[in-house]
């Protein structure tokens, strides 16, 4: 009741990364879980096939009969596929494996890439009051991830502090060139958070030295720890903030969260 709706329509985040394990579901679910302590209304849309989002905040398979394949297809609408879940102001489009096969379907389809995008600019959005619209990406770059960057403002990248980390960055990064030049001119890198740092470890911390000095602003200033909270909570069917709000995993993710929010001030005080 006392939530005012932010103008001009939710924010809309993809996380993504082409490689797997890197932390696109944990940062998808515990920074909307730090944005929604922070009073703002999140929805996750889970489009990996595998569906750990969904998993990861307790909806189970029983629970799935409209998904982000219906979304997508345009057989529901982002009303009846939004559910709510246990926790205050979280909500999420679940995903089913069926997603996996929306690859070949979709390909007759002539919009096949702004499917996302044209299905969360229905009108009937704004009755969510939705403050940010999260995309849990799958880990490759194919028509699913090219529907969430179409669909996005701007695109978090999780990097795992390992030695190939940012090897595979060039790649993602031309995908999300190709992107703003064809079909989503305003589309902006909102930031790169390091994830499951270990301070203890110099490959974390050349890792981080690496990627300060040739993403420089790009990288966030919150690095993720590896933390075993934040490998647990899922199992529990809980964002970390629930499980063990204490905990560094915990701490980090609020505090991207306030990260975030204070970079689109800022943004919002450059433009206007
Ligand atoms: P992705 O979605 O990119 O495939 P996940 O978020 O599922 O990656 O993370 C891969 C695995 O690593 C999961 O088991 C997850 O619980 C674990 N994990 C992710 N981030 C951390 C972290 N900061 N500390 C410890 N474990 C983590
Ligand atoms: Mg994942």
């Amino acid at each position: 009741p006392t939530h005012k709706p932010r103008t001009g329509g939710a924010r809309i985040i993809a996380i993504a990364n082409q490689k797997g394990g890197v932390g696109k579901t944990t940062t998808t679910i515990n920074l909307a879980a730090g944005l929604a302590e922070l009073g703002q209304r999140v929805l996750i849309v889970d489009l990996d096939p595998q569906g750990n989002a969904s998993t990861g905040l307790g909806i189970d398979q029983d629970r799935r009969d409209i998904t982000t394949y219906d979304l997508l297809t345009g057989d529901a609408t982002p009303v009846q596929a939004t559910q709510m879940t246990e926790f205050e102001n979280l909500f999420i489009v679940p995903a089913t494996t069926d997603l996996s096969s929306a690859d070949i379907e979709l390909i007759s389809n002539e919009k096949r890439s702004f499917l996302l995008r044209d299905a969360l600019r229905q009108l009937s959005m704004d009755s969510l009051e939705l403050d940010y619209i999260l995309i849990d990406c799958p880990p490759s770059l194919n028509i699913l991830t090219v529907n969430a960057f179409i669909a996005a403002h701007s695109i978090i990248v999780p990097l795992q502090s390992e030695f190939f980390a940012l090897e595979g960055l060039s790649q993602l990064m031309l995908t999300i060139r190709e992107v703003r030049e064809t079909a989503n001119k305003g589309l902006r890198i909102e930031g790169i958070v390091l994830t499951m740092y270990d301070r203890r470890n110099n490959l974390s911390i050349q890792v981080e030295n690496d990627a300060r000095e040739n993403l420089g602003e790009l990288v966030f200033k919150t690095v993720i720890p590896r933390n075993v909270r934040l490998s647990e909570a899922p199992s529990f069917a809980m964002p970390v903030l629930t499980y063990d709000p204490a905990s560094k995993g915990s701490q980090a993710y609020r505090s991207l969260a306030a990260e975030v929010m204070s970079v689109e001030l800022n943004q919002a005080k450059r433009t206007g």
